[in-house]
């Protein structure tokens, strides 16, 4: 299969081809036209499957420039993820030019809350620093319309899986949410299906 028989724009598939994606990945597969359908989706799936692109895809492709407040907001369990996460959208949006803005612990909040300033379509960062931005005002969350969490093992694992379900409650019920994880451990399955409407099953 290629990319072009999901009637993505000229802009992401120039994107691809500059990126050397000509063949899809089975996530991207699968996960491709029923994101673009707007369907939630629960999807177990290892690193170096092709996810990140399964979801920054679509995400790139609905994304409208024009809107002024971050559409889509991705949350990672690590600061290594969120900035690799946010290069990977950056490359599949360039010639649309999406402007994704990477937030986590560790690096100053002057500096990120300076970048959310400027006009950003996706945000992807930790629980942690996510929320900072969300209780000081610096991120606006009423326009976001994709909710993405990567690897929500690992949130579990590394004890965020409250904050994160802080953060989704806070966020507009008219969204779309996709869930990648490597394993469903049984309190992100419950997290998943607190929050979700009629989800898809993809497991690769
Ligand atoms: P990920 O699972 O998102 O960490 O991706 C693993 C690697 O596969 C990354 O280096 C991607 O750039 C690459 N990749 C993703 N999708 C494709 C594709 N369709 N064709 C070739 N490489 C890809």
């Amino acid at each position: 299969t290629s990319f072009n028989n999901y009637g993505l724009s000229d802009e992401i598939q120039k994107a691809l081809k500059l990126l050397k994606y000509t063949a899809l990945t089975e996530v991207q597969r699968e996960v491709i036209p029923q994101a673009l359908k707007k369907r939630d989706l629960v999807v177990r799936s290892q690193t170096g499957s092709g996810k990140t692109a399964a979801f920054g895809i679509p995400v790139c492709e609905m994304i409208e420039w024009e809107e002024k407040k971050p559409q889509a907001l991705v949350l990672t369990p690590t600061r290594e993820l969120a900035v690799q996460v946010r290069e990977d959208l950056a490359n599949i949006g360039r010639f649309k030019r999406i402007n994704p803005v990477a937030v986590y612990g560790k690096e100053p909040f002057a500096k990120q809350k300076e970048e959310l300033k400027q006009k950003t379509h996706i945000v992807v960062g930790t629980p942690g620093r996510v929320s900072d931005h969300i209780e000081r005002g610096t991120l606006a969350l009423d326009g976001i319309r994709y909710l993405i969490i990567d690897e929500a093992d690992e949130m579990l694992n590394m004890g965020f899986i409250e904050e994160v379900e802080a953060i989704i409650k806070q966020l507009p019920a008219d969204r779309v949410t996709m869930v990648f994880s490597a394993t469903l451990p049984e309190n992100v399955e419950k997290l998943c299906y607190k929050y979700m409407t009629d989800p898809v099953n993809i497991q690769i």
